[in-house]
């Protein structure tokens, strides 16, 4: 039995909680759940949209599972997301994107997965306005030799460990040539040590077009973090959109917080229609993550024998059923 923090979120989140729990047990993951708030729902609650109990859950177990989470625009409190992702270091994003039989979209044999640098790049926050007036503006993009090597080094490792061929470092650094320079030179040097795995760098333009024209070409992608941004809801994009996404946050020793990609869907919250594919994959990548693979596959089974169906469809995917509906075809999708 593994603890895992769960955070369930604002706006839909509750409710595609609920879905998940309960499909997470029907698949005979052997998870105890230590429920924690976070975002506008512990504003309410605790008066702190990251309570120091809910930090503390994650540090003792080292897991989490994560709702969206509501962040104001312009003022209020600072992206809940972005905190925890700093407070834990969480440096990796693994976003995988397979096509999923019946989910309609305009490719049928996607399988790649895009690894993102979370913590470096434009989004490190150094920027300024460079004259009184405010007419001119300067966002600093850091890159560092040791956030480059760890986060190449867990693709190579990823790709390893998950049988994939090929890494796949996108860049700019023909016209970047120090910063995307020494990410692309850490990328050389990682890829000496897995002559198992074949190695390619693309600039990042052509990595757009291509991953348009031929998807079926990649296998692992790992990149900087505004190209990571970019290209991972892209790729989401060839699979049936963000209803379907998930992804996990990697941190050292270890430390994993998984989470759908998408938001909190405010037009749709409390009214038991929201698609919770994209949490139920995230604990399904959570149970890999803990070597639960029986549940994990018995998951992803439900999962995929639901979405064939358009009558056991959400509603964002074309179908008619609720959540709850959706929630009962995925596990008995599983037998
Ligand atoms: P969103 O992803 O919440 O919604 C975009 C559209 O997709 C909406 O029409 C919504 O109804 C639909 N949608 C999203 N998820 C769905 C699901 N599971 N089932 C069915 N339909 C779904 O994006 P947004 O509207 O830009 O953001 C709303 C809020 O969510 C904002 O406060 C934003 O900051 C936050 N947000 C949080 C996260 C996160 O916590 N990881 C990610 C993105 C946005």
């Amino acid at each position: 039995m593994k603890t895992v923090t769960l955070i369930e979120g604002d706006g839909i989140g509750p409710e595609i909680a609920a879905a998940t729990v309960k499909a997470v047990e029907a698949a005979g993951g052997q998870i105890a759940w230590e429920r924690a708030d976070a975002g506008a729902g512990a504003v309410d609650k605790h008066k702190d949209p990251l309570p120091q109990a809910t930090i503390d859950s994650i540090k003792k177990n080292q897991l989490a599972l994560k709702g969206p989470l509501a962040t104001p625009s312009g003022g209020g409190y600072r992206s809940v997301n972005v905190t925890l992702r700093q407070t834990f270091d969480l440096y990796a994003n693994v976003r995988p994107v397979q096509t999923i039989p019946g989910v309609p979209s305009r490719y049928s044999n996607v399988d790649l997965v895009i690894v993102r640098e979370n913590t470096e790049d434009l989004y490190a926050g150094v920027e300024h306005y460079i004259d009184p007036r405010r007419t001119a503006a300067e966002s600093i993009a850091i890159i560092t030799k040791f956030g480059s090597e760890r986060v190449i080094m867990y693709a190579f490792e990823y790709a390893r460990k998950h049988h994939r061929k090929k890494v796949t470092l996108v860049h700019k650094a023909n016209i970047l040539k120090m910063s995307n320079g020494l990410f692309l030179d850490c990328g050389r040097e990682m890829a000496k040590r897995y002559p198992d795995i074949q190695f390619e760098d693309m600039i990042v333009d052509a990595t757009a077009m291509k991953l348009v024209i031929a998807p079926e070409k990649f296998d692992v992608i790992v990149t900087m973090n505004l190209f990571g941004d970019i290209l991972s809801d892209l790729t989401a994009g060839l699979v049936g959109g963000l209803g379907v996404a998930p992804a996990a946050n990697i941190g050292d020793s270890g430390l994993a917080m998984f989470e759908a990609v998408h938001g909190t869907a405010p037009d749709i919250a409390g009214k038991g229609i929201a698609n919770p594919t994209g949490l139920m994959l995230s604990a399904a990548m959570l149970l890999d993550h803990v070597h639960q693979d029986e549940a994990a596959a018995r998951l992803r089974k439900g999962i995929h024998a639901a979405l064939a169906k358009a009558e056991t469809r959400t509603g964002d995917l074309g179908g008619k059923a609720n959540t709850a509906s959706y929630t009962e075809a995925v596990i008995a999708g599983m037998r």
